[in-house]
C-alpha cells in the first residue's frame, strides 16, 4: 500500500462526498490487500468510516453538506474525501462521536446479525466467541452477555484476556498456551455448546465442531488465521446434526431498512453506556500499511482507526 495523492472524488448524481473523520480498519481490508478476497486492482481500501457530508449529488434529497454520517461498504473509506453511495450512508445522531461510529459499522454490525440473526441467542445459551480480545470479539461478547449467555472467550495472551473479562466474558481461554477444546469441556462438560462464532477459521474450526451440542450451530465467519478446508457434510452428521453458517454482513445489511435498523441498536446502546466501544489505537491514515501490519500480526486490540 502507498500513499498517493489523487484529484478530489466528484459525486455522481446517487452519491454524496464524505470528508473523513475516522476510517476503521478491518481483516476484509486485508483481505482485499492480499488477494484471498479478489477486487479489482489499482484498489483504494477501506470498507467503513464516518465524516462530514461536503458535496451531494444532483438526485440526492435525504443528505446535505454538513451532515454527519457514517458507512460501511466494501471499498474506498481509506481516503480523506470519500464518495459514497446515498443509499448507504447512515446519519450519526448528535450523542455518538463520528470516530466511534466509524468503529461500529462493520464490526458492531458483525455482531448485532450473528447474535440476532446467524443463530439468534438465548438468555442461558452457552457460546464460544474466539478472539475475544478483537474488534468484532470485545463487542461480540458485550452482545451476548447483554442477552443473558454464558460465554467462552479464546485470546491470544493474558492482556487480552483481561479486556476480554472486563467486556464480561465468563470464561477465558488463553488458546495458544491451552487446548481450549479440553479447557471449554472442563468447566462445562462434554459438547455443551449452543453455538460457536469463529472469525479465526483455520485453526479453530475443528475444534470448534467439537464442542458443539446436538442441533448447535457453528458460525465461521472469518478466516484471521487462514480460510477453512472444504467440510463433507457428514462432518455435520458427525457433530450431533450441526449446522453450518459461512455467513458474511453484506446480506445481512442488503435493504436499507436493516442497515439503519442495526445501526440505530447500536448508535442507542452506545449512548446508553450498553455498549463500550474500545479505539485500541488511531493511526494516521497515511500510515495505512503499519496498521496492517499490526492487525495481521496479532499486535491490535478492540478497534484500528484510520485518521486522517
Ligand atoms: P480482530 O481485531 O479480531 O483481529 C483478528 C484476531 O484474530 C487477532 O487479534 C488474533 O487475536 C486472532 N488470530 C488468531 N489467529 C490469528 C492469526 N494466525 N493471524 C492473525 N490473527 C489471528 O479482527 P476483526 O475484528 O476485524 O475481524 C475478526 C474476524 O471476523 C476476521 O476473520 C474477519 O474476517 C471476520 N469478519 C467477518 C465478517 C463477516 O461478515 N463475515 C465481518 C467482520 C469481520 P488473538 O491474538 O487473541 O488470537
Amino acid at each position: 500500500m502507498e500513499w498517493v495523492e489523487r484529484p478530489d472524488p466528484v459525486p455522481q448524481a446517487s452519491q454524496v462526498v464524505v470528508d473523513l473523520t475516522a476510517a476503521g480498519v478491518n481483516f476484509i481490508d486485508t483481505y482485499h490487500r492480499s488477494g484471498l478476497y479478489e477486487v479489482p486492482l489499482p484498489l483504494v481500501p477501506g470498507s467503513e468510516g464516518a465524516g462530514v457530508v461536503s458535496a451531494v449529488g444532483a438526485d440526492v434529497t435525504s443528505f446535505e453538506s454538513g451532515d454527519r454520517v457514517s458507512w460501511v461498504v466494501p471499498l474506498n473509506a481509506y481516503a480523506t474525501k470519500v464518495a459514497v453511495d446515498a443509499e448507504r450512508l447512515v446519519p450519526v445522531p448528535a450523542g455518538v462521536e463520528l470516530d466511534l461510529a466509524a468503529a461500529v459499522m462493520l464490526q458492531g454490525m458483525t455482531a448485532h446479525y450473528l447474535v440476532t440473526d446467524t443463530y439468534r441467542l438465548q438468555p442461558g445459551d452457552r457460546c464460544l466467541v474466539h478472539a475475544g480480545a478483537g474488534g468484532v470479539g470485545l463487542l461480540l461478547i458485550q452482545m451476548a452477555k447483554s442477552i443473558g449467555a454464558e460465554v467462552f472467550t479464546t485470546v491470544g495472551t493474558p492482556e487480552k484476556g483481561v479486556l476480554a473479562s472486563d467486556a464480561g466474558a465468563d470464561h477465558v481461554i488463553l488458546y495458544r498456551e491451552t487446548d481450549f477444546v479440553a479447557a471449554v469441556e472442563e468447566i462445562a462438560g462434554p459438547r455443551p455448546l449452543a453455538v460457536v462464532y469463529d472469525g479465526v477459521g483455520k485453526e479453530t474450526f475443528d475444534g470448534g465442531l467439537a464442542l458443539l451440542q446436538p442441533r448447535g450451530t457453528m458460525a465461521t465467519f472469518g478466516n484471521a488465521s487462514g480460510p477453512v478446508d472444504p467440510v463433507s457434510p457428514l462432518v455435520l452428521s458427525a457433530n450431533r446434526s450441526a449446522f453450518l453458517t459461512r455467513p458474511v454482513l453484506f446480506d445481512y445489511i442488503e435493504s436499507r431498512q436493516e442497515l439503519l435498523d442495526r445501526a440505530n441498536d447500536l448508535f442507542t446502546w452506545m449512548q446508553s453506556g450498553d455498549l463500550n466501544v474500545r479505539i485500541g489505537e488511531r493511526i494516521p491514515l497515511s500510515e495505512a500499511a503499519e496498521a496492517h501490519r499490526r492487525l495481521e500480526g496479532r499486535l491490535t486490540t478492540g478497534k484500528v482507526l484510520l485518521v486522517p
